[in-house]
């Protein structure tokens, strides 16, 4: 109550510099959750910027606000500019992230900065940066935590339609459009109150996931057909990219955001890993059912984490000795596997 009375007194208190920042590979939570909020923020008075650590999607850019955000890692310049933005910020908002590693080369500037650091996630575990800490992993988005904290601040009538398409973006998303178990009563509320503004849901679901380029499309096709191996004594599926299979495909960034969950959609497997190469690491993806929690395994041997259905992890290994990590663990993980209901 404490935390709450303070922090409502902080953002009725304008104008106040505010930073926005959020993790690497920013997805539509990210983004979505950062602009959503950003927009509230400048209704309220205050100076607010959205950093992202380094390029989104081309399927996210079309948000409003977009062209403001500022890129931290595209050149000197926008990496200065951060870092000045972050010197001077009075208040600090980190979104959609629990641990200052999430967010690459801005977490030494973040944990360097003076101004009030305030945390809206909903990540199990959070590392304790923040002055204001609000943490919950039962919300479906990070963009379902900020609609309930502007109406919690009682400014549920200023949520107009831009920051309404930024804020469905982000419960869209990552509730998987509505399917995944983290879709609740009070998800289906929340939209309901975004659609109220005049929404066009459509269009948003159109503009994230019908906007694909034709490189996209034959390297998922790809994938699908040559580079997924079924292992049904563990009920689960992998796939792996080599940085040469990008290159061969023409991909960009966010183009392999999606993959992952085909694997699920296979008859009797519960657990999908995609392994994707990249300059200095192998990034793995992790998707599962019901009760089995990927984010486990990919804490335990992939220095990643998450949520118990969607997690990430990285190793520094070649791609090869990353399958052969997880074909190793996996026997660990069979009688759990073999019990999972689908
Ligand atoms: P994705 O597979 O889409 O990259 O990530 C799935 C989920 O796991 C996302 O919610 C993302 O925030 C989280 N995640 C991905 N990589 C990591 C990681 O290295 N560490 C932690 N703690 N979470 C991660
Ligand atoms: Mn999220």
């Amino acid at each position: 109550m404490q935390q709450w009375n303070a922090f409502y007194d902080l953002i009725n208190s304008p104008p106040k510099r505010i930073v926005i920042v959020t993790h690497q590979n920013p997805d539509a939570d990210a983004i979505g959750s950062s602009l959503g909020w950003k927009i509230y923020l400048q209704k309220k008075g205050h100076t607010a910027t959205v950093i992202i650590p380094n390029e989104c999607p081309s399927n996210l850019r079309w948000m409003p606000d977009y062209e403001e955000v500022v890129t931290y890692d595209i050149n000197a310049q926008t990496q200065a500019l951060s870092k000045s933005l972050l010197q001077e910020a009075d208040i600090i908002c980190c979104l959609d992230f629990n641990t200052l590693y999430r967010i690459k080369g801005l977490g030494a500037l973040v944990q360097e900065a003076t101004g009030i650091k305030v945390l809206i996630d909903h990540h199990l575990e959070p590392d304790s940066f923040a002055d204001f800490v609000f943490s919950d992993t039962s919300k479906a988005a990070t963009a379902q935590y900020v609609l309930e904290i502007i109406n919690r601040l009682g400014d549920g009538q200023l949520v107009d339609l831009p920051m309404a398409k930024c804020l469905y973006a982000g419960i869209m998303t990552d509730t998987g459009s509505f399917r995944h178990g983290n879709t609740t009563a009070d998800v289906h509320l929340a939209v309901a109150e975004l659609m109220k503004t005049g929404l066009n849901v459509n269009y948003v679901h159109r503009a994230i996931f019908d906007n694909n380029s034709i490189g996209r499309t034959r390297l998922l096709g790809y994938v699908l057909s040559e580079k997924l191996t079924v292992l049904p004594e563990y009920r689960t599926v992998y796939m792996v990219l080599s940085l040469d299979d990008l290159k061969c495909f023409g991909s960009e960034i966010g183009d392999t955001d999606g993959i992952v969950n085909y694997g699920l959609s296979l008859d009797n497997i519960v657990m999908s890993v995609l392994m994707i190469e990249r300059r200095d690491e192998i990034k793995l993806s992790f998707r599962s059912v019901d009760e089995f929690s990927v984010r486990e395994l990919a804490n335990k041997y992939f220095s990643g984490g998450g949520h118990k259905n969607a997690s990430g992890g990285r190793t520094t290994s070649s791609l090869n000795e990353t399958v052969e990590r997880l074909l190793s663990v996996l026997p660990e993980y069979q009688s759990e596997l073999l019990n999972v209901e689908k």
